[in-house]
């Protein structure tokens, strides 16, 4: 089995569920007291998000490059961004090691173009719905029909994520915004939604939605444990 290596802390609420889905998988997939083997380099969120909001990109990368480097001197053979957003550097951080970072859009999209759906609704951060690292890599590398919600209900999806999903705070008045979003991006023409950012998964479930849910979060846990357990 290879050494799981988790960029976690964005936030620590959804680190906790690639930790138990990564464990969860492992358990079904080998039985008896199997667990995953990994590594977890958990970062300060605030001092993320202070960079985000000031638009420091380059430093935030700089953390994220030193953090991939620290799991990989520890042993890691493979590198999980539990983000979405802080995928806007997942180049950068590929290039500066030397073993596999899988991405947590191609997770998500071998999902969606198996199950055969072409135009799908993101929902995320801003940086994630409105910037082209992640919608540009669902449009050229896998075909799919992307779209956003409106700039009304971007902000308010990004507010409940920084505000709410990230401190741990679900709220009911919040799941029925999410929902009506979801609702008029189904009438607008998409087959499935996308939940891109990883403590979505907190807040919406299958059952919320009449239209095919992507969790980025669960999808992505499970498909670095698939990858630790493979041959070669
Ligand atoms: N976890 C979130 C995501 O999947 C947002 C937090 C962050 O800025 O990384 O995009």
């Amino acid at each position: 089995m290879k050494t799981i290596g988790l960029i976690g802390g964005m936030s620590w609420e959804s680190s906790l569920l690639y930790y138990q889905i990564i464990n969860q998988r492992v358990k079904e997939r080998l039985g008896g007291h199997h667990s995953a083997k990994s590594l977890m380099f958990s970062v300060d969120f605030q001092e993320i998000k202070t960079l985000q909001d000031q638009g420091k990109w380059d430093e935030a990368t700089k953390i994220m490059i030193e953090s991939a480097q620290k799991l990989e001197s520890g042993g890691a053979d493979l590198i999980v961004i539990c983000t979405n957003t802080m995928h806007k550097m997942a180049k950068e951080v590929e290039e500066s090691i030397s073993m596999p970072l899988l991405h947590i859009a191609d997770a998500t999209a071998n999902e969606i173009v198996k199950d055969g759906n072409k135009k799908v609704a993101l929902l995320g951060t801003a940086f994630t719905m409105e910037q082209d690292f992640y919608k540009g890599r669902l449009i050229e590398k896998f075909g799919l029909d992307v779209i956003v919600p409106n700039e009304a209900e971007r902000m308010i999806i990004h507010d409940i994520i920084y505000q709410e999903l990230c401190l741990g705070i679900i709220n009911e008045k919040s799941r029925q915004s999410y929902i009506k979003i979801i609702n008029r991006l189904s009438q607008q023409g998409a087959e499935a939604i996308i939940l891109g950012c990883t403590e979505i998964t907190l807040l919406i479930s299958p059952d919320d939605c009449h239209i095919p849910v992507y969790d980025t979060t669960r999808l992505h846990a499970e498909s670095a444990v698939d990858y630790a357990l493979s041959e070669g």
